[in-house]
């Protein structure tokens, strides 16, 4: 069993590395992007209520996406583990996951924090925005959501540093160098979970 977060500002790669990390290591993807544009797509009544705040790069309110996120976990409860992907953004998300995994006796065992500088980040949303369809890879949302990281969500650093979870790899490497670092930090994780009792 092991549960990961995959950690960092919007534009890191934590998409892409969570595809790999998925299959090396067996878990579920709960990308709580993935599943709100889902929403959205579908025209659900929750759709309707999140498509505003994603649109204005905003975080979508915490009930909202914990109930979501709860639901979801809660149909794997066999698996291997999750990767995290997205999730948490604020501290309140980052306690109530703690509890959620608490009760199931499954607590989170690396976060993985992707490093980007800030410039490298808007290049590449840009360059993305093209083809990716997505409405909130505009240049004035792009912005937003990188305040708003900065603001809401980077403070989640401390908060796992603080629990000795955390693991910075720099995210500005080939998507295959940056590979190999999480899947180092992992498996060191799962090397020294083997020895220690
Ligand atoms: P992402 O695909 O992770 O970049 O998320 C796209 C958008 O979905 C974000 O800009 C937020 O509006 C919303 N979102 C995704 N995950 C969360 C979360 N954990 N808390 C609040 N809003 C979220």
């Amino acid at each position: 069993m092991l549960n990961v977060i995959i950690f960092g500002p919007p534009g890191s790669g934590k998409g892409t590395q969570s595809a790999q990390i998925v299959k090396k290591y067996n878990l579920i993807h709960l990308s709580t992007g993935d599943i709100l544009r889902h929403e959205i797509m579908e025209k659900t009544p929750i759709g309707c209520v999140v498509k505003e705040y994603i649109d204005n790069g905003l975080l979508v309110p915490d009930e909202v996406v914990l109930k979501m996120l709860y639901h979801k976990a809660s149909i794997y409860p066999k698996r291997e583990g999750f990767i995290f992907d997205g999730f948490p953004r604020t501290i309140y998300q980052a306690e109530m996951l703690d509890k959620m995994l608490e009760r199931h006796n499954r607590p989170i065992d690396v976060v993985v924090s992707v490093e980007v500088k800030e410039d490298e980040l808007f290049k590449r949303m840009k360059g993305r925005a093209v083809d990716s369809g997505r409405s909130d890879d505009n240049e004035f949302t792009i912005k937003k959501r990188i305040d708003v990281y900065k603001e809401q969500t980077y403070p989640l650093i401390d908060f796992y540093r603080n629990q000795g979870k955390l693991v910075a790899v720099n995210g500005m490497d080939s998507v295959d160098v940056v590979f190999d670092h999480i899947s180092q930090a992992v498996d060191f994780y799962l090397n020294k979970k083997n020895i220690l009792p």
